[in-house]
């Protein structure tokens, strides 16, 4: 059976038993900037310290399980009888505060980067704003199927997604107003592991809620179902992408949000087929129309068209409509390609058959 070791929470920040939480909260600042490994490059024993620190600090720092702890491991006497009035922690500053001390010389971190040109007068960090551990939101991948009409002509589209919007109830910052906050132990404050992936512990934004929100458990986000009309530009074709910026996943904790990335599926129209910006379509005429020639009404895009069939076309035939095809900005417009087929009815009426007869008569004649 594995044997609970005793850990001295206390020993490890380097305070008294009967700290208050504002002591426990500089003491937590000073020993994570102190035993940070980016502070300590050659101490392998760095890292293992700063866990140490995170998790005193994580059962310390909330007074429910301060109370546990100190009652399990004989604290509570000495803690309950001198601890001085506890005072309300003002958790945003404090990290941020850290966040600051650790990371203050370095000449430009990347969430700076963006601004870095504009702001250069500023130091690159500011001490009020959180500098590390804004989190850009996911892009979404959807598809859409639209007729075919739509992908040539354009039009609008619902769709549905369900997506990360910041939590109401803590207006995205994830904690419970009397939350205290850390720097993530397991990727020491960066927000990625080895390989340079997300750290799951704190979803990649470098921090750890110690009384996370209810309603978010602490991701500052929940998902949410919505509906958005969706532009269909015109002339799209099968297997593009319509890309709409921050409409993706939120960000965490003031990060951008993702895109919505639509890809385009059209469905097929009975009648058209896209060759290009060139349109194909099967004309089926009888067999008396193909060898005398005659008027034909072929549908287009927009209104019908009337078509003049010569005498003697063939089955199989192609005729080329200019201009009829797709119209595109900048472009020649396409054609329309009718290619004639010659239908052969399956019933006839008697009269039909009396001439047909005399039809075949004639021919056997010859
Ligand atoms: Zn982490
Ligand atoms: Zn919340």
């Amino acid at each position: 059976m594995a044997k609970l070791i005793k850990k001295n929470y206390y020993q490890t920040l380097g305070i008294p038993p009967n700290a208050t939480s504002d002591e426990i909260r500089q003491a937590y600042r000073r020993a994570a900037v102190r035993h940070h490994p980016d502070k300590n490059p050659n101490d392998h024993t760095a890292e293992d310290k700063f866990k140490e620190i995170s998790e005193a600090y994580g059962v310390l720092s909330n007074p429910d399980t301060r109370r546990e702890y100190d009652r399990l491991e004989g604290f509570s006497n000495i803690s309950a009888n001198s601890r001085r009035n506890t005072d309300p922690v003002n958790s945003k500053s404090t990290i941020n505060d850290i966040f600051n001390d650790l990371f203050k010389n370095r000449p430009s971190r990347k969430f700076n980067e963006k601004n870095s040109s504009t702001k250069k007068q500023e130091s690159p960090v500011s001490r009020n704003a959180p500098i590390h551990h804004k989190k850009k939101g996911a892009n979404i991948q959807q598809h859409i199927t639209v007729s075919f009409r739509e992908s040539i002509l354009g039009g609008e589209a619902m769709l549905q997604i369900s997506r990360d919007e910041p939590c109401q109830k803590c207006n995205g910052e994830g904690t419970k107003s009397d939350s205290t906050k850390a720097i993530c132990p397991r990727c020491i404050g960066t927000g990625k592991v080895k390989g340079n992936d997300t750290c799951s512990r704190c979803r990649g934004t470098g921090i750890i809620i110690h009384q996370p929100c209810s309603t978010c458990s602490g991701w500052g986000v929940n998902a949410k179902e919505r509906k958005l009309k969706v532009k269909i530009p015109h002339s799209i074709e099968e297997g593009k992408s319509l890309r709409l910026a921050g409409q993706g996943h939120s960000g965490l904790l003031g990060g951008d949000s993702g895109d919505l990335i639509v890809e385009i599926r059209v469905s097929p129209d009975p009648f058209f087929e896209r060759d290009g910006n060139d349109l194909r379509a099967e004309v089926p005429i009888s067999f008396a129309k193909a060898v005398l020639g005659g008027q034909v009404k072929i549908p287009t895009l927009s209104e019908s068209v009337v078509f003049s069939i010569p005498k003697g076309t063939q089955s199989g035939h192609t005729f080329r409509l200019k201009g009829l095809g797709i119209c595109q900005e900048d472009q020649q417009a396409g054609d329309l390609l009718i290619t004639v087929s010659i239908n052969v009815p399956r019933t006839v009426s008697d009269k039909q058959e009396q001439l047909l007869q005399k039809l075949l008569d004639l021919e056997e004649q010859n």
